[in-house]
């Protein structure tokens, strides 16, 4: 079982091994590394951009190069740190601070970033949210959260139903609408021109909330997570050792702010660690996004495995148009990483291709391919030293290796959520097993200590009496050259409880007949096991994915069953 095996790539780790990490970490000793260690004020905002550039040195240091189709912008630590404190300054005048709840809603873009360190500065939690929300989803989180304000753009000014939202006082328009700025619009650029490039930081607590972010809705609704400014410690190091942030890196994260990934990795991991971030606005095309990394010799990349599906997909002939030899770490999220995924990635860029887990509720990286060891493909990898994660038992008792059950850390962690906002009885169900915290997945440790994740606990299938994780057989089922995704989920049986049945689409180029589904299902028997194999195979031309690209098993099911399928608020077009 389990014998493929990626050792590490020859100038990738400047590491310490995995076992001496585990063996000599301590939090306390990264606590050592930020200012508020010796003045006792923090604020998270200040330790990624201002100390930057008023205590390292690194005030001209490209920190954001920005490109969309229409614009391309370097900026430097120096002019984040001034144009967020307009923002704070901004957000002041207008009597918003300490413990407020600001949201953002807007397309990528530098205004974005300025105004969500602005937003930390003051001390308000912000709420950043995926540009591509509906109204209903709009509505729902800025009701939830009580927002005082809101920062946005023309375009998206009418997905936001003031009249439903009472709280909402201000709205920072990003740009001037056709007809002029309406009741409670302020124009942000004119705010911004007005206000002093300096300000006084809010200095608070550790514990001091800072970030309200809600899930993906993948299982269903979404949850308002809330994040303290202690989640700068894992930040930090993860981004040091598990990215591998080395002082002139060029890193890109892909993912939006909206989701937790696009914060914590996306502003606060590259950061802190004083390199330059790679943000790129606009719509998902392969040959951009090579050439993104082309043109600004991105080091290291962090993405999602629906977007390295979408680029095994897109051919290796385009890969080829491309000088891509900058790349020396990459990283994936969010998804479970299919191995032939993997083995692509190895084929195309010559890297692994490193995946973690960890979720909205954990903040930061929790389980992961340390870059100096050896990879398993298909495994999530180890728990970061100075993390216990294990598989218990539902009375919290620790499996011994190879069984399935449910993937647990041992609370606390620093950059662990502190609520879940106005739900107190939902923030329970995670830790109701004392000591722990319950993810929801569901998974098993090897002999090793490598992490296999099954499945959310509610899509494991039993079929004929065993347990099957959907995400196995969803990569077996990639690994054949007809299949672009899969997603797979168990439908009541009267004779085997359950039967597993597959929802593909095709890549380009295939035609779906019986001999070609005979074909896959036989694939599967042979690659896995008889009882992993779908009964049924059903094609679609698209898999319904949430806004970050997870597939939704849930609405498969709902589908599939004929019964109401529940928050779409996260669900792709
Ligand atoms: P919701 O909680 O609203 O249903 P969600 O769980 O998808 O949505 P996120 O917090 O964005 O919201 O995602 C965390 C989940 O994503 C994890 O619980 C896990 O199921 C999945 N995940 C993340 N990374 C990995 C990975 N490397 N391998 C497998 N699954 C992963
Ligand atoms: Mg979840």
């Amino acid at each position: 079982m389990h014998t493929e095996r990626i050792p590490v790539f020859p100038g990738n780790p400047n590491l310490k091994s995995y076992e001496e990490a585990r063996a000599t970490f301590r939090w306390e000793d990264v606590e050592r590394e930020f200012s508020w260690h010796t003045t006792g004020k923090v604020n998270i905002a200040y330790e990624a951009i201002d100390r930057n550039v008023l205590e390292k040195g690194l005030g001209d240091k490209v920190a954001l190069y920005y490109s969309d189709p229409a614009r391309q912008e370097a900026i430097t630590y120096r002019q984040m740190m001034e144009q967020s404190n307009r923002f704070a300054n901004v957000l002041r005048k207008h009597g918003i601070g300490k413990g407020e709840r600001v949201f953002i809603f807007m397309p990528r873009s530098p205004e974005l970033y300025w105004s969500f360190l602005g937003i930390i500065k003051v001390g308000a939690i912000a709420g950043p949210l995926f540009e591509a929300f509906m109204e209903g989803a709009v509505r729902d989180r800025l009701a939830d959260a009580e927002a005082v304000a809101i920062v946005t753009t023309p375009a998206l000014r009418k997905r936001i139903p003031k009249e439903d939202l009472p709280h909402l006082k201000h709205i920072f328009m990003v740009g001037i609408p056709e007809g002029g700025l309406g009741e409670g619009e302020l124009d942000w650029h004119a705010e911004m021109a007005e206000a002093s490039p300096e300000t006084d930081i809010e200095w608070g607590d550790r514990e001091d909330p800072m970030l309200l972010l809600y899930t993906s809705g993948s299982t269903g609704k979404p949850k308002g997570v809330l994040h303290v400014h202690n989640g700068m410690i894992q930040h930090y190091q993860t981004g040091k050792w598990i990215l591998d942030l080395r002082p002139d890196d060029i890193y890109w994260c892909t993912a939006d702010p909206g989701w937790v990934t696009g914060i914590s990795y996306g502003v606060w991991a590259p950061y802190l660690n004083g390199v330059t971030s790679v943000v790129r606005g606009g719509r998902f095309r392969p040959d951009d996004w090579y050439k993104t990394i082309q043109d600004y010799q991105v080091n290291v990349w962090y993405s999602a495995p629906t977007a390295f599906r979408m680029l095994m997909s897109a051919g290796d002939d385009i890969v080829k148009q491309f000088d891509l030899s900058c790349l020396r770490h990459i990283l994936s999220v969010g998804e479970p990483l299919n191995p032939e995924v993997i083995r692509w990635g190895l084929k195309v860029f010559n890297r692994r291709i490193h995946d973690n887990w960890w979720m909205t509720e954990t903040g930061g990286q929790i389980i992961s391919n340390y870059p100096c060891m050896d990879i398993k493909p298909g495994s999530m990898g180890k728990p970061f030293p100075g993390i216990h994660a294990a598989i218990i038992d539902d009375k919290g008792n620790e499996l011994p290796p190879l069984q399935m059950g449910n993937l647990a850390v041992k609370a606390p962690w620093p950059s662990m959520m502190r609520k879940i906002w106005k739900n107190e009885a939902k923030y329970n169900e995670y830790f109701k097993i004392e000591g722990w915290y319950i993810s929801g997945d569901s998974a098993y440790m090897d002999e090793e200590g490598y992490f296999w994740f099954q499945g959310r606990i509610d899509d494991v299938i039993n079929t004929s009496g065993e347990r099957v994780g959907p995400f196995e057989v969803e990569s077996k089922l990639v690994e054949h050259p007809a299949v672009a995704e899969a997603g797979v989920i168990g439908k009541p049986d009267p004779l085997r409880g359950e039967i597993i049945k597959a929802f593909i689409a095709l890549r380009e180029g295939y035609l779906w007949t019986e001999e070609l589904k005979k074909e896959i299902i036989d694939f599967v028997k042979k690659g896995l096991a008889a009882h992993a194999a779908p009964r049924e195979i059903e094609v679609r031309d698209k898999l319904p994915k949430t806004r970050s690209g997870k597939i939704m098993r849930r609405v498969l099911k709902a589908w599939e069953l004929g019964l109401p399928t529940g928050d779409l608020s996260t669900m792709e077009d």
